[in-house]
């Protein structure tokens, strides 16, 4: 079983499990919502709103304290004595960095043994049809986990009458007057109810418009989901997808008249194939994969949301959870509430009309039942139409709600009224904690963070109120005092690690434009000052504690740069990391090793503080124990391997990159979401990086737009009597500027009572993220076995269902709906994932890391992670190309992942998301090394190369064109590496190929055999 490159045959040995189960239960990596041990009791009290008590546990005042005999500096004691900056060195002797990898590469493949699948007996057992290792239900039943909530049988009540105390009810004003609507776009378009979220004329910072969270232009007469092509962040997926609500000729009683006239309307016939995976392997198609569109009339679908933003696996809803089972399809929604939007409509308005019963806000799924009443899509409660809402303000016409930008748009954004508030918006506060021992200094970070920040000041989203903040730590905790009005920053030193205090909290949160010549002062200051630190030790944990404290009373984003394992005070861990081990997919510690850092994080949620962190260590830093401090504080994990300032030139672009998006990004603050859907319908489980606060209601002390969530859902009440269900999320957050502002999607699916409906509406990537989210909790909770085998079992359940209940007549070979052609290839793909392969000398933080990159992930960036797309780019032409504002962006057809369809002659793409890699084959054409890479010859092509040269070329111009156009449809910035054949990273581009074997999986084509061979049993 331990043995390298053999997977597992289903379930990890039970001495294991046990060991795992039980320490999963103090708090498992990936966990989330209620706990069974004091800390939460004590936590839930104190974060039911928007207070801003310290909780208990930090009653202390400024101790006295004694003077710091290692470095000899005055600390902080009775008497507050400060040190300038100028004044502090470090000692004067160098140490030499414990060796590190040049380089994170793992090694190529080798040959080995014939990889075998795990024992089919032991997975599908006859006496059994639910095997061990799976996701659905009955299988496997493991105890109930302390993050993973689950709803009391209280039946829907729960889900469908939450009552939230920071939403309380609107009463229906009937003051006409009272409208607000203000408008900063085009004059002409007659547009008032909509208000650009950054009005030209209050945008006070020029740049600040070039941030991309930050540009909401004006928008045209209602608004559409699809964005221009030349928009960053807009997968091509998007592009053409469903229009706005243009031209939409209103039936004029709503949603309900329509269903009366639903039939199949929008599948297309090749969406009805039954196809022979054996004899049809290809299924990818050349361009990149659509969502399928909900089987709905097109007057409701054209209204319906972008599925970038939200989308369910199953776009057809089984009527029963009967039927759900019979499919053996997990049931769950994927979000990217936060997403930076081209057209977002932003209705000011006294009135937000919700359901007076399960407070659902109106949406284009609502039912006029004539003009003075709506029914509610999600609890069908009849309520009363404000006389407000009466009152068209975009036609300026009364008499037509159903008409209002609130019925029109399924994303739309209002701004909160001051019932909505249960304090004063918090000010945008940004503390920054560096590490700033030996090891740190080694690496040269610093240098690159205090660059990008003073780069990047003017940009921090942010109005007169924002505050910002430094701390440094090594084996002391480090202030600074940056009151305006110093001559110079001045730093305060606390060695009391053990009982940590904030000197002078008064001046170390300032307004940074008030200390703004300060706060650069020691940006450029700080990398300089501890270039001749003798300290090796790290007291991550105290120094996190004290930013902690500061950051109580207001709230905020923490931003922790932290390059080694802590060593020092509380949250110290110790090297868990056996090499030899990596390979195997048991006993590796995936699970903290320590409670302290979900502690604090929960502590951090209940003061509405996120704290990110970045990682950039060439060593084990245990990721499964600091990452918790992001994951429930609902920050973000950054990571860097083998940083180093001039070792690894590729990781400082990287760095500067990530922190130019990250600095300068949209962020909301305080913010909570919930997510509401149509009864009979129950959520169950939430991934992604949040505490959930009350039943349903996740506590997310900052938003960013670059994080996703998924959720699993259950039927728990027959759907008989209803033909479309909706789901709505609704995020309440407070804007950089200080606005409190509710965003709000709508979906809206039809409801099936067939099994071959749902097949037919199975939305294969949405399916594969979700899985891809189930399979990380698996891994904590019981092994990375285990979660492997649930994966291949989900395919083969379905697959196997779909063979005999749908299929009529039992042909040979693995026979597939349409829309699930893929599913047993992103599969394979999700196996060999950094976060589940097996065999691999995958480092366990990056194993983590990719983990934590799944559950945090929006749905199209882990698809690319997992199933990169490949392109030849060797012979681009313009033939089928994208124009866009006078560019031509070359489109070669996605090709499948596998080294039969590379050839030597030729240069390959791949896009795997966050980096991109470029093959050029060894007899690769002379026109392409000149007119592409700049180079006479093939030996001429440097071994590390990360930017193609611009040349004055047709062909130069067509890949730099391509690259470029793919780069900009992220929000993050991919690294392009050029890849000689005999180059190290030539593995790394091989391990991305997932239809060929490796040493320890199976090449595509064994797998579907696998496959074919349980489901035809
Ligand atoms: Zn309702």
């Amino acid at each position: 079983m331990s043995q390298p490159g053999i997977p597992a045959s289903g379930g990890a040995p039970a001495g294991l499990q046990a060991q795992n189960g039980a320490s999963s239960a103090s708090g498992s990596l990936y966990t989330n919502g209620p706990v069974q041990n004091a800390l939460m009791s004590s936590q839930v009290s104190v974060n039911e709103g928007y207070n801003s008590q310290l909780p208990g546990s930090y009653p202390h005042l400024i101790p006295a304290k004694t003077l710091n005999p290692v470095s000899g500096q005055s600390n902080y004691g009775g008497s507050q004595t400060v040190s300038p900056l100028s004044i502090y060195q470090g000692p004067g002797q160098t140490l030499y960095r414990p060796p590190v990898a040049s380089n994170p590469v793992t090694p190529s493949l080798h040959s080995g043994p014939v990889p075998r699948m795990p024992l089919p007996t032991s997975q599908n057992p006859a006496a059994t049809p639910m095997p061990s290792g799976s996701f659905l239900p009955g299988a496997n039943v493991q105890p109930p986990l302390n993050w993973q909530y689950n709803y009391p049988s209280t039946g829907s009540q729960t889900n469908h009458c939450p009552r939230v105390s920071s939403q309380p009810a609107v009463s229906g004003n009937t003051n006409l007057t009272s409208h607000q609507y203000v408008s900063s776009g085009d004059p002409s378009l007659q547009n008032n109810f909509i208000k650009s979220a950054t009005p030209q004329h209050a945008n006070k910072n020029p740049t600040m418009s070039r941030s991309v969270g930050y540009s909401y232009p004006s928008l045209p007469p209602g608004y559409q989901n699809t964005a221009p092509p030349s928009t960053t962040g807009m997968p091509p997926s998007s592009l053409n997808y469903s229009s706005g609500p243009q031209g939409f000729t209103q039936t004029p009683l709503g949603a309900n008249h329509l269903t009366a006239s639903m039939s199949g309307l929008s599948l297309h016939p090749e969406g009805l194939r039954v196809i022979n995976l054996l004899q049809e392997r290809n299924m990818l198609p050349a361009t990149s994969l659509q969502p399928p569109v909900p089987n709905l009339h097109e007057d409701i679908q054209k209204l319906n949301c972008n599925p970038e933003l939200f989308r369910c696996t199953l776009t057809s809803i089984p009527q029963t959870q009967a039927l759900l089972n019979k499919a053996k399809l997990p049931l769950g929604l994927l979000l990217h509430p936060f997403k930076d939007l081209v057209q977002l409509p932003v209705v000011t308005s006294s009135t937000i009309v919700r359901c007076r019963s399960c407070r659902t806000y109106i949406n284009p799924f609502v039912s006029f039942l004539d003009q003075r009443r709506w029914k509610c899509n999600l609890c069908y409660r009849v309520n009363d139409v404000p006389e407000e809402f009466m009152y068209n303000p975009l036609t300026r016409v009364y008499g037509e709600p159903h008409r209002r930008p609130e019925v029109q748009n399924a994303t739309i954004e209002f701004m909160a009224p001051s019932e909505y508030m249960l304090r004063p918006p918090q000010p945008p506060v940004y503390l920054f904690v560096f590490d700033v021992s030996h090891n740190a200094v080694e690496t040269g970070y610093l240098n690159s963070v205090c660059q990008s920040l003073l780069d990047n000041l003017d940009l921090l989203p942010g109005n007169t109120r924002t505050k910002i903040g430094f701390i440094t730590f090594d084996s002391t905790i480090h202030f600074y005092s940056l009151q305006e009005g110093l001559a110079q920053p001045q730093m305060l030193i606390v060695s009391d690690i053990e009982d940590v205090f904030i000197p002078m909290p008064e001046n170390l949160l300032v307004n940074l434009n008030e200390s703004k010549e300060l706060v650069q002062d020691l940006l450029k200051t700080l990398p300089q000052m501890f270039t001749k630190t003798l300290e090796t030790q790290s007291a991550l944990g105290p120094a996190l504690q004290a930013a902690f404290k500061l950051m109580s009373p207001t709230g905020g984003r923490m931003s922790v740069f932290q390059t080694q394992l802590p060593t020092l005070g509380v949250g110290a861990l110790r090297p868990r990391e056996e090499p030899n081990q990596r390979s195997s997919a048991k006993e590796i510690h995936l699970t903290p090793s320590t409670d302290f850092y979900k502690k604090l994080a929960l502590d951090c949620s209940g003061q509405q503080v996120a704290v990110d962190l970045f990682l950039l260590s060439g060593q084990y830093s245990d990721l499964a124990s600091l990452g918790c401090i992001s994951r429930y504080s609902a920050g973000s994990v950054y990571y860097y391997p083998s940083y180093h300032h001039q070792q690894n030139p590729v990781q400082v672009q990287k760095l500067q990159k990530e922190l130019q998006r990250y600095l300068t990004r949209k962020i909301g603050f305080e913010a909570v979401m919930r997510i509401r859907c149509t009864k009979g319908l129950s959520i169950h489980t939430f991934h992604g990086n949040f505490f959930v606060r009350s039943t349903d209601l996740l506590s997310l002390p900052n938003v960013n737009p670059d994080a996703g969530y998924a959720v699993q859902m259950s039927v728990e009440e027959s759907l008989t009597d209803t033909q479309l269900v909706s789901f709505q999320s609704a995020l309440l957050y407070t804007s950089s500027k200080g606005e409190r502002r509710i965003r709000v999607h709508t979906l809206c699916l039809p409801v099936v009572s067939t099994l071959n409906e749902v097949f037919l509406g199975a939305d294969v990537q949405a399916i594969s993220g979700l899985l891809a989210n189930m399979a990380v909790d698996r891994s904590v909770t019981a092994s990375l076995s285990d979660a492997r085998d649930a994966l291949v079992n989900a395919v083969i359940d379905s697959l196997s269902a779909y063979r005999s209940s749908v299929l009529s007549n039992q042909q040979p070979g693995l026979m597939v709906p349409f829309s699930l052609r893929l599913f047993p290839l992103f599969v394979l793909a999700l196996l060999k994932q950094k976060s589940f392969q097996t065999g691999t000398n995958a480092r366990l933080d990056e194993r983590i890391f990719a983990m934590c990159q799944v559950k945090n992930q929006p749905l199209v960036y882990l698809m690319l992670t997992t199933h990169p797309s490949l392109y030849r780019v060797d012979n681009l032409s313009d033939e089928g190309a994208l124009n866009i504002n006078d560019r031509t962006i070359p489109q070669p057809p996605i090709l499948q992942l596998s080294v039969e369809k590379l050839s030597r002659d030729g240069a390959f793409l791949m896009d795997a998301g966050s980096v991109l890699m470029l093959w050029v084959g060894k007899n690769c054409g002379q026109n392409f090394l000149s007119q592409v890479l700049g180079v006479q010859n093939y030996a001429l092509i440097p071994q590390i190369m990360t930017d193609l040269p611009e040349l004055d070329t047709p062909e130069s111009a067509r890949i730099i064109a391509f690259i470029s156009w793919l780069r900009e449809q992220r929000p993050f910035f991919p690294i392009l590496y050029v890849i000689r054949d005999e180059s190290p990273m030539k593995a790394n581009f091989l391990q991305n190929m997932v239809e060929d074997r490796t040493e320890s999986a199976l090449s595509y084509y064994e797998f579907l055999l696998h496959i074919q061979q349980q489901v035809n049993k």
